[in-house]
């Protein structure tokens, strides 16, 4: 499903078919979960394929390695012109974009500086599929963020993410959604999270969530159409029953929500602010212009 005998990869400065590339099995990141990754989509636009927000999901990258003491010997530009080459090379344009930064054979308690960096790309659908899912109140919260940078996407927290998924999944629900230290909403595993209630938007502020780039394209689409939107701590209790939800994320785009803990939200989706955001992102994710930095 990732790759076939035809797929290329970008690894350490060399376009290698992706059947051919090992690693070794005492590399850092497999031990211990120390590595840094993204998660980026292209879409296939009358321009050729638009990597939507680059920059952004650039900038983060480096800025998850930066606070795990990693060294990434490439740019934003750099990175960025290397990710539509992948395309190309791929012959893809719909696709779903993971860059890993992985450290290689050291099992000390601290950073490896042999750093590896790798991009593939895959055909990838809506993570949550185009249904709307019911969510459960996991019992799992997300990382305290004084036990580790909660910001940054480090390869190791996603086992929380798993956890969280696995349970909901095992106890009949489609996804999970995390409470923060506190007890507040923070996100879903790998998405965050809005509420909706008498034509006004919610969700969680930054300091327990991944900031997700999707999250600040909502705020814009927001501004940009009018919709109130507010940051505020809220429980699942203040919430249940509330007129919808949804999370948005770079591979669930915008998802519906059905219900949460088995209580339906109030609208049908189609009548819900985040019916007419998914509509809004999707123009979005096309209307950029493709940026070729070769
Ligand atoms: N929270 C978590 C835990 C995630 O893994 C993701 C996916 N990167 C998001 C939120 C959404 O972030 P983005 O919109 O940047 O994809």
């Amino acid at each position: 499903m990732y790759f076939n005998e035809n797929t290329v990869l970008f690894l350490d400065g060399k376009w290698l078919k992706a059947s051919e590339t090992a690693t070794s099995l005492y590399n850092q990141t497999l031990h211990y979960g120390n590595g840094v990754f993204e998660g980026i989509r292209s879409y296939e636009t009358e321009h050729g394929p638009s990597i939507f927000k680059a920059k952004e999901h650039y900038e983060r990258l480096l800025y998850s390695a930066e606070k795990m003491y990693i060294d990434i010997p490439y740019t934003v530009d750099e990175l960025t012109a290397k990710t539509y080459k992948l395309l190309e090379l791929n012959g893809i344009q719909d696709a779903y974009i993971r860059p890993l930064v992985y450290l290689g054979e050291d099992l000390h308690l601290n950073p490896s500086s042999d750093v590896h960096v790798l991009l593939a790309a895959w055909e990838w659908d809506k993570y949550l599929g185009d249904q709307l899912v019911d969510v459960m109140t996991s019992p799992f919260q997300r990382p305290n963020p004084k036990s580790c940078f909660v910001d940054a996407k480090v390869t190791g927290h996603y086992s929380n993410s798993i956890l969280a998924s696995t349970d909901a999944k095992r106890k009949g629900f489609d996804e999970a959604l995390l409470l923060d230290m506190n007890g507040y909403v923070a996100e879903g595993p790998g998405a965050n999270f809005f509420y909706e209630k008498d034509n006004k938007l919610y969700t969680c502020p930054t300091g327990n969530i991944l900031p997700g780039i999707t999250r600040a394209t909502m705020f814009e689409l927001c501004e940009l159409l009018e919709i109130e939107l507010e940051e505020r701590f809220f429980t699942p209790e203040e919430i249940r029953g509330a007129d919808g939800a949804f999370f948005v994320g770079t591979a669930a785009e915008v998802a519906g929500i059905s219900s949460l803990d088995r209580v339906p939200f109030k609208l049908s989706w189609e009548d819900t602010i985040g019916f007419e955001l998914s509509k809004a992102y999707k123009r979005k994710v096309l209307e950029q212009e493709p940026v070729y930095i070769f």
